[in-house]
């Protein structure tokens, strides 16, 4: 018999509230914990494992690449990033992309982007238009731009150069940019992930990007969630036929390895310059790597259509499982990108979930989150509503 090991981290950080288990290896969606306890995974390490665990086609890959190389300098050219360049520019019809690490860096170069582009035209405040309840990161300027005030309190002096405005609602939107002149750009999340999975309505995006062609402001989508085919088409933008001027990439691009991209076209691909920004590890060879066969074997498997029709399975399945459960209120968003909305207060469910063998997350106090890896099948979809009912109904009930 092995003895029980117990999950804590002493000299670590107390920077999450964590549940009590610790996580030692996976085999698509599943993981087991240190003591063999086995979990279903419908957290994808929060839309991160885009293949899911030890993928036989990714790991040989990136182990075939960390005996090659890790990291070199973007001193010099790396044709890892030409090649992911042109694989993600190809899919979002764009041109030119910056890759970093993670998500607040991806959205704090597109920040930088928007205020050079403005300054460069002569606005020497310029102003960049975010929405309540976005999320964006935990830097200062991604921190700024985020709605959420528990993630900025204590924080401050915030920046200057944001306003906020409510989601679709367009005449809110030309309202609050009405005769202002220094308005730059206008940023958000297609689908808002940590704010409770918002989508934003297409007729609203065209909207925007109708507004934004008008004055010249650029558009700048935060689909670090919502993108690389976790809404059954590469970006989440696509199911309303616009494209965006700018789009930040990180989650799901790697498939568990740290990428980040920011990927542009017109105006706004010309816009840095040598000198103007930079990341020493941005763009190495392993994320690149990570991000071409993440890309190539999504395609190779089909993984758009599967995450499409899975995703419309799991969410009918949520619908009329739960639905007739006094306290819930909906189900919704895109592919495996879907948000339970129960009536009341549900965070204690990540634990209550993680006892009864399934990883979810819960957002905005009130929603279960499902952002499983894109492999999911069906009857692991079926699996993880099965093991969700009865948790459900206890918070419910409660
Ligand atoms: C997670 C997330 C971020 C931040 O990404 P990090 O990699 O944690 O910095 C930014 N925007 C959105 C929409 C996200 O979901």
């Amino acid at each position: 018999m092995t003895a029980h090991i117990e999950a804590t981290s002493p000299h670590v950080m107390n920077t999450y509230g964590r549940v009590p288990i610790a996580l030692e290896r996976g085999q698509g969606c599943r993981v087991w914990d240190v003591n063999g306890k086995e979990y279903l995974d419908g957290l994808g390490g929060i839309a991160v494992n885009t293949l899911g665990h030890n993928h036989p086609k990714l790991v040989p890959a990136l182990q075939e690449q960390i005996a090659k190389l890790i990291h070199t300098s973007n001193y010099y050219h790396v044709p890892g990033q030409e090649q992911l360049a042109q694989m993600l520019t190809e899919r979002a019809q764009m041109t030119n992309v910056f890759f970093c690490n993670t998500g607040l860096e991806a959205n704090e170069a597109a920040i930088k982007i928007a205020r050079k582009y403005g300054v460069d035209k002569g606005i020497e405040k310029p102003v960049i238009v975010v929405y309540d309840h976005a999320f964006h990161g935990r830097s200062i300027a991604t921190m700024t731009a985020t709605g959420n005030p528990k993630v900025r309190n204590g924080f401050g002096p915030l920046l200057d150069g944001f306003i906020r405005v409510a989601p679709n609602d367009i005449e809110a939107l030309k309202a609050a940019t009405a005769g202002n002149p220094n308005i730059v750009a206008v940023m958000m999340e297609p689908i808002q992930g940590e704010g409770g999975l918002h989508p934003m309505r297409a007729d609203y995006l065209k909207e925007v990007r109708a507004l934004c062609d008008a004055n010249e402001w650029l558009l700048m989508l935060d689909e670090v969630q919502a993108g690389m085919g976790r809404t059954g088409k590469w970006f989440a933008h696509q199911w309303s036929g616009i494209v965006p001027d700018v789009m930040t990439l990180a989650k799901g691009l790697g498939s568990g390895v740290p990428v980040g991209a920011v990927v542009t076209h017109g105006k706004a691909a010309t816009v840095l310059q040598p000198g103007n920004h930079g990341s020493t590890f941005g763009g190495n060879p392993l994320a690149m790597r990570a991000g071409v066969e993440t890309i190539r074997i999504m395609e190779e498997d089909k993984l758009l259509d599967h995450v499409a029709a899975v995703g419309e399975h799991l969410k009918a399945k949520l619908q009329s499982e739960l639905g007739s459960i006094p306290g819930f209120v909906e189900v919704r968003g895109q592919g495996l990108m879907i948000g339970v909305e129960l009536s009341k207060s549900c965070g204690q469910l990540i634990g209550q979930a993680a006892e009864a063998g399934l990883l979810i997350s819960v957002t905005a106090d009130t929603v279960i989150r499902l952002v499983p890896p894109l492999i999911l099948t069906t009857a692991e979809a079926d699996e993880l509503v099965t093991r969700l009912k009865p948790l459900v109904q206890a918070v419910l009930a409660a």
